[in-house]
């Protein structure tokens, strides 16, 4: 019997004996407006069991037809990760009875994946390089969900009843798996991270699907084994499931490994089991064994026809992938001309779309930022919301840097007049209008202004006049004040000097 923590070997003694070996395997689920073999919603977040059709239902005669959407971006994330595809691929039943899944088979690929052999280059913490080698790409389908009624935590454990929501049941899923990934030694657990934060980056940036971690839309199962420094044979693996989070695939490649060694150092075998990850502690907890493919009886669904992929079709695909995420954020970086750490700042203030968007619409990069990582980075803060939700657009941004540009408004000036956009007062235009904020042009009514300031103010004067010209300060301080501050200081400046030239 173990305790909540298992007892851990120390992560520089692990590092003594044993080199580490990884796999991932990330299930993506793809945003296709339906499912991958029937027309229901794949919507997520609808009342439970209303996205079905007797195709997820799994009812009898029904038949499934392939999603064309699905097999293009299949492909799409094939040649992102440099795979080759499959002229034709084959969809498989991998039989296994669970109750969110009615038809008793989950529908996949098996030998004939639509895309294999391919690799992705992540960017380590200090700016490396690694490689990480692709197996496969796989289509397959998703699961219903389970709700389990009367445990704990939700919890099948002591449940008294479980719901069958089919929601989700067809939704489409491509699997991704790396081969072994060795060498990485002490790395181990940071070239895990890197490597699932690349891919969520890039099938974001593909605009495949929204990869969030934290609501199963990516799902990691991350594969460890430990092989004595020297050995040529992998250790057994252990597979850990229910990551959540960037943070907690770091932290079960760690644990695993650790653990794994310390088992070994009292003797014990390791089990190929599936493990889970528990994000209260950053343990992994014991699972079941895990089953082989044969246990699967896997065969070609007879439903199905092959998918092919004609070259034409792939070519015309390969021609809409976007530069990838960190190679544009690499050049972005360097035609801004900013370092490492006011990138990463703008970065982790979500604020590189908005500044990409707002210099697209005409300011330079210097003054979109300004706005973006301060100011409004600073309302976002206050309201705890992201950037990207607040209610200003980046082309009214760029038009109140035009506005500043123009004259028309100071730098004062334009803080109240997004201030008013972000109330809901109306675009950047209509709140200029309505609070009265542009710059008085007219240099009638300003000229008054610096007459009365100057009038009101004689021992003022006088010491201008003595040579001590610092004190036309106070003046432009009573002119801003009369004119409620939409007079343009430089020009008030101007006036004062000339008037006291006199
Ligand atoms: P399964 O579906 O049974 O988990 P997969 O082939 O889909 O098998 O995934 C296994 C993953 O584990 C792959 O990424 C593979 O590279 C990796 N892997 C295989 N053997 C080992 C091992 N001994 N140690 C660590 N990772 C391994
Ligand atoms: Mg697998």
């Amino acid at each position: 019997m173990t305790t909540a923590f298992d007892e851990l070997m120390d992560y520089d003694d692990v590092l003594e004996q044993y080199e580490p070996v990884m796999g991932m395997e990330v299930h993506v689920e793809l945003a296709t407006e339906t499912k991958m073999f029937s027309t229901s919603s794949a919507r997520f977040g609808a009342e439970p069991n209303s996205h079905v059709d007797p195709v997820s239902l799994g009812l009898p005669g029904a038949l499934p037809v392939v999603n064309a959407k699905g097999v293009e971006w299949a492909i799409k994330i094939g040649l992102a990760l440099n795979c080759s595809i499959a002229e034709s691929s084959r969809f498989a039943r991998k039989n296994y009875f669970y109750p969110d899944q009615p038809k008793n088979y989950q529908i996949s690929q098996y030998n004939e994946p639509i895309a294999y052999d391919g690799y992705l280059d992540v960017i380590l913490d200090d700016g490396t390089e690694w490689r990480v080698e692709i197996e496969r790409a796989h289509m397959e389908e998703d699961t219903g969900k389970l709700t389990h009624i009367g445990g704990t935590d939700g919890r099948i454990h002591g449940a008294t009843s479980s719901l069958v929501d089919c929601n989700r049941a067809g939704v489409p899923l491509i699997e991704i798996v790396t081969k072994p990934i060795i060498g990485a030694g002490r790395r181990a657990p940071e070239v895990a991270r890197a490597y699932v934060a690349a891919l969520r980056d890039l099938v974001k940036a593909l605009g495949v699907s929204d990869a969030r971690m934290d609501q199963g839309s990516m799902r990691v199962d991350s594969n460890v084994s430990l092989k004595p420094i020297g050995a040529t044979e992998f250790g057994t693996r252990t597979e850990t499931k229910n990551i959540n989070s960037l943070r907690s695939v770091y932290q079960a490649v760690r644990y695993e490994m650790q653990r794994q060694a310390q088992v070994l150092a009292d003797g014990g075998t390791i089990i190929q089991e599936t493990r889970h990850y528990q994000e209260t502690d950053g343990t992994t907890t014991k699972g079941r064994p895990k089953e082989t493919a044969e246990d699967y009886r896997y065969f070609n669904d007879p439903d199905l026809p092959p998918v092919i992929a004609p070259r034409e079709w792939v070519e015309e695909i390969r021609a809409t992938l976007p530069e990838l995420p960190w190679v544009r954020k690499a050049r972005i970086q360097q035609e801004w001309g900013i370092s490492d750490a006011e990138m990463r700042d703008i970065v982790n203030a979500g604020a590189l779309e908005p500044i990409i968007a707002t210099v697209a619409a005409g300011t330079t990069s210097g003054e979109a930022r300004s706005w973006w990582v301060s100011y409004l980075a600073q309302k976002a803060n206050q309201q705890g919301i992201e950037l990207d939700q607040l209610p200003i657009t980046p082309t009214q941004v760029a038009h109140v840097v035009e506005l500043i540009k123009a004259g028309k408004l100071t730098n004062k000036l334009a803080r109240q007049a997004v201030d008013g956009v972000l109330a809901g007062e109306g675009d950047v235009d209509e709140v200029v209008a309505a609070r009265g904020l542009e710059v008085v042009r007219d240099d009638g009514a300003i000229e008054a202004a610096v007459d009365e300031a100057i009038a009101a103010n004689p021992d003022i004067v006088a010491k201008y006049r003595a040579g001590n010209t610092k004190v036309a300060g106070a003046i432009v301080g009573q002119v801003m004040k009369a004119t409620r501050g939409k007079a343009d200081p430089g020009q008030v400046n101007k006036l004062i000097a000339a008037k006291l030239a006199e």
